[in-house]
């Protein structure tokens, strides 16, 4: 039997209907990736790196997993194009962008797939959603907690909690 592991998913999307692409998504990740044990509220934050484009939509969820982390990388990415996502530009307006931040406690240093997500602790809009369901988290890397990537980050820009999850 193989064991469940505990990967933490970011997920943006800044095209089309944006609340709808996160829903879907998340069917999806039931359907191919595992379970999903919680998820935070969505927030909406102004593109960071690429200025002049829509503004995104944010999540972070907590996925138990039977998936290799490459596997959960191959199911994402077919998440993504099945979604219709075109990789144009990096950073570029996209349907919907899924990234791995967490596996467990491992650390993988490949181009390809990297693990911790390596920009979590300069970017508010991964820290703020991940800080609702990882409080019991350390990063295996900086050996901190996710309160004190988020205390720390120099990353100013404005990460708004929506209320209404519908
Ligand atoms: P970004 O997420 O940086 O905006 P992309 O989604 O286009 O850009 O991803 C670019 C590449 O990042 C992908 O081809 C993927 O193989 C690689 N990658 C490296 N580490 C990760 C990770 N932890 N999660 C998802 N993709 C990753
Ligand atoms: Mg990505």
């Amino acid at each position: 039997m193989f064991e469940d592991h505990r990967a933490f998913i970011h997920l943006g999307t800044n095209l089309g209907d944006k609340r709808k692409n996160l829903k879907t998504a998340l069917e999806h990740l039931e359907s191919f990736s595992g379970t999903i044990c919680s998820f935070s509220s969505i927030y909406e934050t102004a593109a960071w790196g690429k200025s002049n484009q829509p503004d995104f939509l944010n999540q972070a969820i907590e996925l138990s997993t039977k998936l290799s982390p490459f596997e959960l990388l191959y199911e994402l990415q077919s998440i993504e194009q099945k979604m219709g996502r075109a990789r144009i530009e990096k950073w570029g307006q996209r349907i919907i962008d899924l990234d791995i931040l967490f596996y467990d406690d491992i650390t993988i240093d490949y181009q390809q797939l990297t693990i911790p997500h390596p920009l979590i602790e300069q970017r508010r809009f991964v820290l703020e959603p991940l800080l609702e369901i990882a409080v019991d988290l350390i990063h295996p890397v900086h050996g901190s907690s996710i309160q004190a990537l988020a205390d720390s980050c120099s990353d100013q820009s404005q990460v708004l909690q929506l209320r209404d999850d519908r």
